[in-house]
């Protein structure tokens, strides 16, 4: 008799035979006694179709109308899976975040969770009901209706697990799990039995996209132990929790491609104290996302100036550039070189604390696939590349054969 949430994304319930079948899954934990709670995303392409309706209205639409119009979206997904389980004879009750007793933030588009009173839930639970809950969105004190971000149905499970103190987070997705490389890229990819928290914030920001970010901060920091699995089959997925001593045995646990970044290079910029930071000021003042940062000084003759490279994320790239050009009249560089033709290649690992000579056999691989590194990067668990995007799936294969498989 356990107490289950479980978490069925986009995929999971896009038409309604998978929702059909999300509800006899449901349903078979139910018969066995377990406390269920589901939480749904909206159905496959439903958030961005209401987001594309409201575009074509007005191009900047009120933040507060656009939370109105997306949390449209999980209700339908509730409702459904509500009328689903019916049909199984099977009771169940549908919630909204509100009712749920998700309090948020007012920080319209993209709030945060404050607190979860989750009284409903309860009782419901206890009078034998499943309960099923609209994920991606809450309610402010006010009573305004607010959402969690895209892909906030993550977060909705993450965060109702930690306050109904469940056994279980199941967070159902159409791959079978994590994998140490993109099985699309990677034929060899093999699904991993088990990832720290820290290993899979670094996959999820390096690309390896399976589940917000901010899902897997919250789990960790609450220590909630999930598993990612698929909603297509019956294989175990994959355990995500705390580092354990075990884990450092294993030094890469995947490799990952991230072709979503752009190199800008500042050529000679004064070498003088506060340049840098009224660079990255101006770049953070616009809200743009700045990953890694290389400077070399230069040794020639005259004023001493350095070049100064840094990495964004593609679709920030002109607006990066605009202000850098904007900053030329008083920094006073030489010239802006921008590179869309990057990837970043990374591997990751816990084990890479415990272990050394990991920087200096990426290296070597690297070398023996003829592939030039532009920047480096390194943290207690990650190194990572700058690479010529032409050669990024070759050279992603390489280091996976000689650290994973
Ligand atoms: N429906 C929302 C989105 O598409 C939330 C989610 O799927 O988790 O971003
Ligand atoms: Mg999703």
């Amino acid at each position: 008799m356990a107490l289950i949430v479980q978490k069925y994304g986009g995929s999971s319930v896009a038409d309604t035979d998978r929702i059909k079948n999300v509800a006899k899954r449901v349903a078979q934990y139910h018969q066995r006694g377990d406390r269920i709670v589901v939480v749904v995303s909206a159905m496959r392409g439903v958030t961005d179709g209401l987001i594309a309706l409201a575009k074509n209205i007005a191009p900047l639409p009120s933040e507060r109308e656009m939370d109105m119009l997306l949390a449209t979206g999980e209700q339908q997904t509730i409702a459904l899976t509500a009328i689903a389980l019916h049909a199984l004879g099977v009771p169940a009750v549908s919630l909204t975040g509100a009712q749920a007793g998700i309090v948020t933030d007012g920080v319209h588009t993209k709030a945060k969770i404050h607190n979860i009173t989750p009284k409903a839930v309860h009782e419901l639970l206890h009078a034998g009901s499943v309960v099923i809950v609209a994920g991606f969105q809450g309610e402010t004190r006010e009573g305004q209706i607010t959402t969690l971000g895209r892909g906030g149905s993550d977060l909705t499970a993450i965060a109702l697990a930690a306050a109904l103190k469940a056994d279980l987070c199941q967070i159902y997705t159409d791959v079978d799990g994590v994998y140490t490389a993109d099985p699309h890229l990677v034929p060899d990819a093999k699904k991993l039995n088990e990832i720290s928290y820290d290993e899979m914030l670094e996959l999820a920001s390096l690309g390896t996209k399976v589940m917000q970010s901010r899902s897997v901060e919250f789990a960790k920091k609450f220590r909630v132990v999930f598993e990612v699995r698929s909603s297509l089959n019956d294989n175990p997925g994959t355990i995500v929790k705390e580092e354990t001593k075990s884990m450092e045995g294993v030094v890469v646990r995947g490799v990952s491609l991230d072709k979503n970044q752009a190199k800008l290079t500042l050529v000679a910029v004064p070498d003088q104290p506060g340049v840098a930071a009224r660079i990255f000021k101006a770049i953070g003042d616009a809200a743009i996302n700045v990953d890694m940062i290389v400077q070399n000084i230069s040794h020639g003759s005259g004023t001493p100036a350095t070049d100064l490279s840094f990495t964004v994320d593609k679709p920030d790239l002109l607006k990066a550039k605009q202000v850098l050009e904007n900053l030329k009249p008083t920094i006073g560089y030489q010239a802006i070189i921008t590179n869309e033709n990057i990837g970043k290649l990374s591997i990751v690992g816990v084990g890479m604390k415990s272990h050394s000579g990991v920087a200096g056999k990426m290296f070597e691989v690297l070398a023996r696939e003829g592939v030039n590194i532009d920047m480096i990067s390194t943290s207690e668990i990650k190194i990572s590349v700058v690479i010529d995007l032409a050669k990024g799936e070759s050279a992603m294969k390489a280091l996976h054969a000689a650290f994973v498989s």
